[in-house]
């Protein structure tokens, strides 16, 4: 059964380019609650852990460096099909190739700098919830 929470980051280069709001506004009119929210700069180290997964990939060292760069916000959302329909939301990783309205084509920079995570499966949407977020932190 799909489970009903997600997690998402706003991307340092978002957050900077002061679409914070716009992407909230979405993240709401989709019908999304938010669960949980912080805005704070991860350290390298933090950085390195949280895509561990993607450690033998060519481009970790930059993504790495990047989401380490400056202030972030982390959020853990709920909704039914939570993990699903928030990737649909966010569209493909590379924004060139995400569908109209989603907020990669909408907001993303680049393929490194592109807007927002969103959790891939809901084991890593827990994992991933509990990395950034402690029990009272969560409503
Ligand atoms: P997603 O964020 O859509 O789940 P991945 O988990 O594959 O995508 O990659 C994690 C993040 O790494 C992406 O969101 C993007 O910021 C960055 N990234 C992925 N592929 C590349 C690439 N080929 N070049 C540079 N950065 C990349
Ligand atoms: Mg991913």
């Amino acid at each position: 059964m799909a489970g009903n929470i997600t997690f998402s980051i706003i991307k340092p280069y978002a957050a900077k380019m002061g679409l914070i709001g716009p992407i909230l506004a979405l993240i709401n009119e989709a019908g999304f609650k938010i669960s949980a929210i912080k805005s704070e700069k991860l350290t390298f180290e933090q950085a390195e852990e949280f895509y561990n997964i993607h450690k033998s990939k060519p481009f970790y060292n930059d993504l790495v460096e990047f989401m380490s760069s400056g202030p972030i916000v982390a959020m853990i959302l709920k909704k039914e099909n939570a993990v699903e329909d928030f990737r649909e939301l966010i569209g493909n990783t590379d924004p060139s190739k995400a569908e109209k309205g989603t907020i990669r084509e909408k907001f993303a920079d680049s393929l490194q700098k592109n807007a927002v995570h969103g959790s891939d499966c809901d084991e890593n949407a827990i994992i991933e919830s509990d990395f950034f977020f402690a029990k009272k932190e969560r409503f």
